[in-house]
Order: C-alpha cells, then structure tokens, then sequence
C-alpha cells in the first residue's frame, strides 16, 4: 500500500486462496495455512500504530471501526502514578485486535489501493533472471518471479515477504545465486493460547505488565477487538512435563492458580488451547561480508528475520521495516540496482536491527532462566542489557521518568541499550533492583497441578 501510494505498479502474489471475508467474520471463516500462527494470540504494540498514522493513513480508523482496541496505557494509569500528562505521550497510543480481524482490515484497504493488485491462489514457484548468474563477476540479477502454474511476471524489484519460512532463498540457488546465508535455530519456547470474549464489551483488568515471567513459565495477557482477548502460556520445549497444557483443563488450572492473570478466564472462550512450537529465530543475510548475493530482490519483515513472539514486535517491526522500504525507494534506490542490495542492508539494520538484536538476546537469557528454574538453581547473567530490561519492565513504574521508559521499551520506541546510554537514566535503571518473584505457583506446585 506505501509502494501503490507512491506512484509504484504492485502485485502482490499470495499462495492462500481465500479471499478476505469481513473483519466480522474473519475469526470464523477465513482459512490462511500459510500463516500457521493466524489464530495465535496478537498484540499490536504502539509503534505499529505510529507508522500506521504516519505511512497509511485512514488504516486505524479502519481498524477502530472493525471493533480494535483503542488505548494508552498512560491515561488508563493514575496521575500519582503517570505524573500527569506529559507532551509526547500520545506516542503510546495502540490499536490492537485479533489477528484475523487485523489482517482483515489491512486486506480490505489493500484491496481498494489504487496502483496495487492482490492475486489470492498464485504460489511463486520460481524467480526470473536476466540471463547469467555470475556473469562478469557479478550477482545474479532478479528480474522477476514464475508462478507455480508458470506464469512469468517481470518485476524491477522483488519484494520477499512470504513470512519467516520462506522459500526465496532456496529459489536463489536455483537460479545460481548463493543465496543468503542464513542463521536459523528454534527459538525453544512454545505457545498455548486462547482466546475469550465477555458478554459486555469489556475487558479483564490488567494488573502488571503484559508480558510476565512467572517462574518456568511466561504468561501474556492481550486485550483485543469487540470485546475479545487471549491469554498465552509461554514454556521451555525441552519442558515435557507441561506439555499437559495442551490440555483445556490443566491449562485452566495452571492460569487459575496465577493471582495476577487469573480473573483473565472469567469470559466465554471462543476456542480451543491452541499450541505452536518449533518456532524459529531466524536471520538472513543478503550482502554478507559486503557482496550482494542477489540484486533485484530485498527480503522485507519475517522473511529478514523474525524471532520469538512473546515480545509481540514482529507486526510493529514488519510495519516500521516496509516504512524503511518505501523511504529508500523515495530516493531513488531503484536507479542504481547494483548499490540497492547493500542500501537496504544498511536501512534494515538501522531501522529494525537493534530491536532484533535485542530480542535475541532476551530470549536468549529467558530461556536460559527457565531452564535453570526447571533445574532448581538460580540464574545470573552477565548482562547489563538484560538487567536493565527486567528491573525497567517486570519491576513496575518506579518514577515517571522510568514508567515511560518501560513503555518505550515494550512499546518499541526505543531499545533498553538507548536507555541505558540516556545520560539522565541509563545509571539509575543500571542501578535498579531486579524484580523478585511474582506470586503463584512455584515448579512443584506447577507440575502438581498439570498432575506430573
Ligand atoms: C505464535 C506467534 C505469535 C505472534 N504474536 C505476535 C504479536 O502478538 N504481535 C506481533 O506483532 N507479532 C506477533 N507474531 C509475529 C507475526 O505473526 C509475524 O511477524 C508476521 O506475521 C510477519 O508478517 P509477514 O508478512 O512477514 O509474514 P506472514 O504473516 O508469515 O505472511 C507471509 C505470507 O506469504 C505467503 N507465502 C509464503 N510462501 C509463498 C509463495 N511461495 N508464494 C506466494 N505466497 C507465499 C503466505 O501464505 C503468507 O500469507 C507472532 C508470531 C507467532 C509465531
């Protein structure tokens, strides 16, 4: 839509057949196997909404109007706590839904984009070279793609956006090209979610932050659209024993027994446990060591790189990676193709690559904590990055100052490595307390209530 706007012709070729239903009826009718976490739990952070405002505009109206969660999480804090208004809070302002209604409403405005052309049921099968991989040295050059029924598209500029499984590079190596050198491992957690609607319209009170680690488990509690919301148990894969959460009625017990999250079950559910794993962190790198591996083609959002969700970035950072996109074509990237490769390289890792890097990071130490948990020892990391984001975010608003770094932080503003730089914060959150436990079950009273 950002491309179409800006006088560019744009085909969009997606492999699921379906065409959009309403927003109203997306989370009852709309089959997408080619986003396996379509029905998973979504949140939609503040800096999605902020590049919504600024690059498509109408779109959270849109979303508003299909029964999106409006919020600040500042003006829903008391003063005492918030210090008051203060100017710039209108940054935190979100829009958030259940992803097939996002999406929906995002397919619905892509639909009626002058200059852009959406075709449902067209696979890409392979890409479209100009005739010589390596010739003179050079990379191979994408002049555009084959659908898997054969039909040739010629494109000046391939965008891959075919999610974090995909197949592009795979195609490269048909086509002669290296491909990316990709670094790719499971992230190690897993997901059972579900979601629930009241009867009124309402929402469950949020008593902490979103996203809470609660011992060898994490839990997220996630406001949606019209109503609805999901609540998420995040575990270690290498944890057998709670593998029981697939099941609807130890998963109800194990979130009962959870102080802060527990009223998140009075609603009525609107479906089953719903569990994903192997899910991967993945990178790719298109100009590794400075070379191009290929030019005509840039890899956008998850099929750059993506990475365990329980921060809920990767549709805020997909959102902020395509605005990168758009700006560098402003500037004329599609009239020098040669250099393009390595001008998106450098807008990606500018734009997004501090946030994954972060997220990386965390997930590493989390999962590293669970384990330890698990194992009955304590974990201590080395970290100051990693200190800093849970003492900012699970310790709760200290000050003023410091409640609107957090929700910098989880609402993708700024990393915890800008805070900690920040002259009049970065020794104050570096001499923060870690946070201690939050109330609830402890490892054996976990494994009791799963009946292991
Ligand atoms: C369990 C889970 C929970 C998550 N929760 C959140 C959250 O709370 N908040 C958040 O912001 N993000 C979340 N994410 C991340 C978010 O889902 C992704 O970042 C986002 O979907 C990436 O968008 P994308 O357009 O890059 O790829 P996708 O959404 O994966 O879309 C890729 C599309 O490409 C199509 N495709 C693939 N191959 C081909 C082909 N050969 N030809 C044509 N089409 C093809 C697919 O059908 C699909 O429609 C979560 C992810 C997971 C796994």
């Amino acid at each position: 839509m950002m491309l179409a706007d800006d006088g560019h012709q744009v085909t969009v070729l997606e492999r699921d057949p379906q065409p959009p239903p309403g927003p109203e009826q997306a989370w009852d009718s709309w089959a997408r196997r080619g986003v396996n976490q379509f029905r998973l739990p979504h949140f939609l952070l503040a800096r999605f909404r902020s590049v919504a405002d600024a690059e498509l505009p109408g779109l959270v109206d849109a979303l508003a109007a299909a029964g999106a969660m409006r919020a600040n999480p500042i003006t829903r804090m008391p003063d005492d706590v918030t210090g008051g208004p203060w100017p710039g809070d209108d940054r935190f302002e979100l829009v958030t839904a259940r992803r097939p209604v996002v999406e929906a409403v995002v397919a619905g405005r892509a639909g009626a984009t002058d200059g852009l052309t959406v075709r449902r049921g067209c696979p890409v099968g392979a890409l479209r070279t100009d005739g010589g991989p390596g010739r003179s040295g050079r990379p191979v050059h994408v002049t555009g793609v084959v659908t898997e029924a054969g039909e040739a598209i010629a494109a000046d500029l391939v965008i891959d956006c075919s999610g974090r499984r995909t197949g592009v590079p795979a195609l490269l190596r048909a086509i002669g090209s290296a491909g990316p050198i990709e670094e790719t491992h499971d992230s190690g957690f897993v997901y059972y979610g579900r979601h629930f609607r009241s009867d009124d319209g309402s929402l469950p009170r949020q008593v902490g932050p979103g996203l809470q680690a609660q011992g060898s488990v994490s839990t997220l509690t996630l406001p949606g659209d019209n109503g609805t919301w999901a609540v998420v148990v995040v575990t270690s894969g290498t944890d057998r024993a709670l593998r029981a959460l697939r099941r609807v009625d130890a998963w109800e017990q194990v979130v009962r027994a959870m102080p802060r999250i527990a009223h998140w079950l009075d609603g009525e559910p609107i479906d089953e446990v719903t569990t994903i794993a192997n899910i991967e962190d993945v990178r790719r790198h298109y100009v590794p060591e400075g070379q191009p591996v290929a030019t005509g083609i840039v890899p956008l959002a998850d099929a750059w790189s993506c990475t365990n969700p329980s921060l809920g970035r990767g549709l805020s950072l997909g959102l902020a990676h395509a605005a990168a996109l758009r700006s560098m074509l402003r500037q004329g990237a599609l009239d020098e193709p040669g250099l393009l490769p390595g001008r998106w390289a450098d807008a990606t890792a500018a734009s997004t690559g501090p946030y994954v890097d972060e997220t990386l990071r965390f997930d590493g130490h989390r999962l590293a904590e669970i384990e330890a948990i698990i194992g009955g020892r304590s974990y201590e990391a080395d970290d100051p990055v990693w200190s800093g984001y849970k003492s900012l975010v699970a310790s709760g608003p200290a000050t003023p100052e410091l409640l609107r770094a957090s929700l910098d932080v989880t609402m993708l503003f700024r990393t915890v490595g800008d805070v900690l730089a920040d002259p009049d914060l970065g020794a104050t959150v570096a001499g923060l307390e870690n946070p201690g436990p939050v109330d609830g079950p402890d490892r054996s009273e976990l494994l009791s209530i799963v009946g292991s």
